[in-house]
């Protein structure tokens, strides 16, 4: 990474030289500085389609918003139109708010679809807002004031300002616990929001940032281009360019887009001059589009790192460690006031921490839950139990918030949650493990372990995504667990059993009061089970609570205390592990499986 921020520099250097020294000829400038422009929005949608894996579509709205709120302005005020460029972007970032709030709350491919309809719909309103818009005459701005010797040279300047700004600005929210927790919703959204992050509020803020600068970069291109129409200013087919500029350089890489945007640029100047014809331009680019996605699905530039990286293997380790986790430094300065730890459970007889009462849920016509009450008290360590399909898994999505219940209520330490998202369930306190984990694959170990949000604050959203102390508390949880070695590897390279051991980490990372752990042992190798029901047995003296999913039953009866069992969506019994044991209902419901004898 650092290498390629010194060929990045670089580049600039040369970029903002090059007029300098050339300063007569307009029409390399004119690439150039078109080049920029794309790279303005290339780089810019890779916010909402890169990191967060959202693809717009539609993305050159914005570009003409920004263009006709300056047009709008200059012509009513008499004002520049440079002056008024950053209002193009507020315009944009405003709609994208808008637009934002309303779709994604959805997940998936609404979103795609919308951001076309968006676009066209601005398109129409152009031509039929006369009063506004001057309709399909479109809006005349003025002249640039200066020179027409040098016409280009400030636009030049302006887009490459803008370029830079554009970069630093999504290099930073890639830094963040915003950035983190995009590419954990690019990764799975489900997950991401199990382990605190507000996903709704993301996608929106990342929308929102990813118009911004387009829209200031769309003021600057009405006053280049002097005249602006609807059809022009809300083309599909820059819509189509950007995608094209940033899945060609890398799609979610910080300079792959950029990279993009020149060679796609360079492409389209070649067409216009050799073939000519918006038309040929949109088959090329269509054509082109194709053989991105088939032949280099990564993009240009990752997929150029990893050659280099192949041919000159003794690096990958420097590279590796350049990584912006690794060099986090554990200073004292960072280092925030640790949280107290979870709470020792002050469980006054009685007390209740979670309160499942009268769940129900329906999947058409089989009942996975049914009427299922069930009370876990602070302090415990509480077990549920159950043939395969008696609707174990099912009742931790309806605790947790991955799906909602059909009937009855849950409370948590005293507030009902049942109607919260799952995120707010996980501020409260409220942390699990799935039956079949779901790291970020793609993420290390130590991505993985800091990627949860303990509140639902814009300061911890906008913080660094990994400060000192967590850096710290990190490395503390995956010794913990055995696993400090692996922090640096890919999780998805992780066995199975180690895999489920990162996530209890992840989980421990949020401090949680109550924990839902969906068959740790199951898929584990043995040797590693000790490890878990230490981990256990050592949290749980620290006061936190838990609620076991597990098959493997002298486990279960050795460390749990109370026990419930489920069977057929019904809870059938629950009490002490040797009362439950011997429980004539259980053993019916157990009856033919092979887990009778262990039950005995
Ligand atoms: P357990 O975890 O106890 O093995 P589950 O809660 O996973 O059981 O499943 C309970 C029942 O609900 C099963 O019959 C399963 O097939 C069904 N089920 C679970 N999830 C879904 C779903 N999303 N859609 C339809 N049926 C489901
Ligand atoms: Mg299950």
């Amino acid at each position: 990474m650092r290498r390629a921020h010194l060929v990045a520099a670089a580049c600039l250097v040369v970029l903002a030289g090059y007029p300098v020294i050339n300063p007569w000829q307009p029409y390399p400038q004119a690439v150039l500085l078109l080049g920029f422009l794309l790279a303005v929005q290339a780089t810019s949608w890779n916010i909402i389609s890169g990191y967060a894996g959202y693809i717009s579509l539609g993305h050159s709205m914005f570009l003409g918003l920004g263009s006709y709120t300056v047009g709008i302005l200059a012509a009513r005020w008499g004002v520049n139109p440079l002056w008024v460029a950053p209002l193009g972007g507020v315009t944009a970032t405003v709609i994208a708010v808008l637009i934002g709030a309303v779709v994604l709350r959805t997940r998936g491919h609404a979103f795609v679809i919308i951001t076309i309809a968006m676009l066209l719909a601005a398109q129409i309103i152009a031509v039929n807002a006369r009063d506004l818009t001057r309709g399909s005459d479109g809006i005349t701005l003025e002249l640039p004031f200066w020179h027409r010797d040098f016409q280009n040279i400030p636009f030049y300047y302006a887009f490459l300002v803008l370029l830079v700004l554009t970069v630093l600005f999504s290099a930073w929210i890639r830094r963040t616990k915003l950035g983190t927790g995009l590419i954990a919703i690019r990764e799975d959204e489900g997950k991401a929001a199990s382990i605190g992050v507000d996903t709704t509020r993301f996608k929106i803020v990342a929308y929102a940032a990813s118009a911004f600068f387009i829209g200031v970069a769309g003021g600057v291109h009405a006053y280049y281009l002097t005249f602006i129409n609807p059809v022009g200013s809300f083309a599909i087919l820059g819509s189509v360019t950007i995608v094209l500029a940033a899945l060609a350089g890398g799609r979610g890489t910080l300079y792959g887009p950029v990279a993009g945007a020149f060679i796609v640029n360079l492409v389209s100047e070649a067409a216009t001059v050799y073939a000519g014809g918006v038309q040929s331009r949109v088959l090329l680019f269509g054509g082109a589009l194709v053989l991105v996605v088939l032949f280099l699905p990564q993009g240009i530039l990752p997929t150029a790192q990893a050659w280099w990286r192949r041919r000159h293997p003794d690096e990958v380790e420097y590279l590796d460690q350049a990584g912006a986790l690794a060099r986090t430094p554990v200073s004292a300065r960072d280092r925030a006031p640790e949280p107290a730890g979870p709470a020792p459970a002050q469980a006054a007889a009685g007390e209740v921490l979670l309160s499942v009462r009268g769940v129900s849920k329906r999947f058409g016509g089989l009942t996975a839950v049914d009427d299922v009450s069930l009370d876990v008290r602070p302090g415990t360590i509480t077990a549920l139990i159950g043939p395969n399909g008696s609707g174990k898994t099912t009742l931790f999505n309806l605790i947790t918030g991955g799906l909602p219940a059909d009937s009855g209520e849950i409370w948590f330490d005293g507030r009902r949650v049942d109607g919260l998202r799952p995120w707010r369930r996980c501020h409260l306190g409220l942390g699990r493990t799935y039956q079949v984990t779901r790291l970020f694959a793609d993420m290390t170990v130590r991505e993985n372990v800091v990627a949860p949000l303990a509140d639902a604050r814009w300061r911890t959203m906008l913080s660094d995504a990994v400060r000192g102390h967590e850096a710290e508390r990190a490395r503390e949880l995956l010794g913990l667990v055995g696993l400090g070695r692996f922090a640096g590897q890919r999780a998805g390279a992780l066995s199975y059993g180690q895999q489920k051991l990162v996530e209890l980490a992840q989980v421990l990372m949020l401090e949680p009061r109550l924990i839902l752990l969906d068959e740790p042992a199951g898929g584990v190798n043995p040797s590693l089970l000790g490890s878990i029901v230490d981990v256990i047995r050592e949290l749980n003296a620290a006061g936190v609570t838990f609620l076991i999913v597990e098959h493997n039953i002298p486990l279960v009866l050795d460390l749990c205390d109370p026990v419930a069992v489920l069977a057929g969506g019904r809870l059938i019994a629950e009490g002490p592990p040797g009362q439950v044991r011997e429980d004539p209902a259980v053993l019916e419901a157990y009856l033919g499986t092979d887990l009778l004898p262990a039950v005995r």
